[in-house]
């Protein structure tokens, strides 16, 4: 069975993210793609606005009745830095006959060489990439090693960022349509991102 890895901090999951895991599955044939909240993401320096909780509800309210996609708590519940290869290790340990890619953005992509064990983790990983606007994928300037494991794949570029929900949520600006009704309402309902008056 192939397994797609969508990780990231989800605050909050948006369209961008689900429209990659879709076209990732489609173009790849993976079976089921998981999706994986991080704790604490190793790259970036700000923590997470939302607490674990809410980010994970969202998650499970975003993915809703589709039968290909789940929601996994694991790197909430490991805590700490959530690396990637701890990630990847726990799921071939706890899900034997699984092979795993990790779908991620240009950014993302673009930052491989930084990843916390990276020559171990291209070994037991594939990674596929898709652009997302403002950064494009630059294969030639990345090590060969991660060359070989890295599949680029077609979709429309999402102009969307959890970072620019939040400012628009703070600013009193409209975020509807950029994220599932559901996650719309839940946001809503819990005040989140809204800067105290
Ligand atoms: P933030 O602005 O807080 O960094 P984000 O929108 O970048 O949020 P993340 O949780 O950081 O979302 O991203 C998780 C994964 O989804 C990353 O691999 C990222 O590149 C990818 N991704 C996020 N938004 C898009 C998008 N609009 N199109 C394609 N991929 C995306
Ligand atoms: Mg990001």
């Amino acid at each position: 069975m192939k397994v797609g890895i969508m990780g990231g901090t989800f605050d909050p999951i948006h369209y961008g993210h689900l429209l990659a895991a879709e076209r990732a599955r489609e173009a790849c044939g993976l079976d089921e793609v998981w999706f994986i909240p991080s704790f604490q993401p190793p790259l970036k320096d700000n923590e997470p606005n939302a607490d674990t909780n809410a980010r994970l509800e969202m998650v499970y309210r975003a993915i809703d009745f589709q039968p290909h996609f789940r929601a996994m708590d694991i790197e909430l519940e490991r805590g700490g830095t959530s690396y990637s290869i701890d990630t990847v290790k726990s799921l071939q340990e706890n899900y034997p006959g699984r092979t795993f890619s990790y779908i991620i953005g240009s950014d993302r992509v673009n930052d491989l060489p930084q990843w916390h064990r990276i020559e171990e983790l291209a070994r037991i990983v594939a990674f596929i990439g898709v652009e997302r606007p403002g950064e494009s994928i630059d294969v030639s300037s990345l090590p060969v090693y991660i060359q070989d494991r890295l599949t680029i794949i077609g979709m429309p570029l999402i102009d969307i960022s959890s970072t620019e929900i939040r400012q628009r949520q703070a600013d009193k600006r409209s975020i509807r349509f950029m994220v599932p009704e559901k996650v719309y309402s839940f946001i809503k309902r819990n005040a989140l991102y809204e800067k105290p008056e």
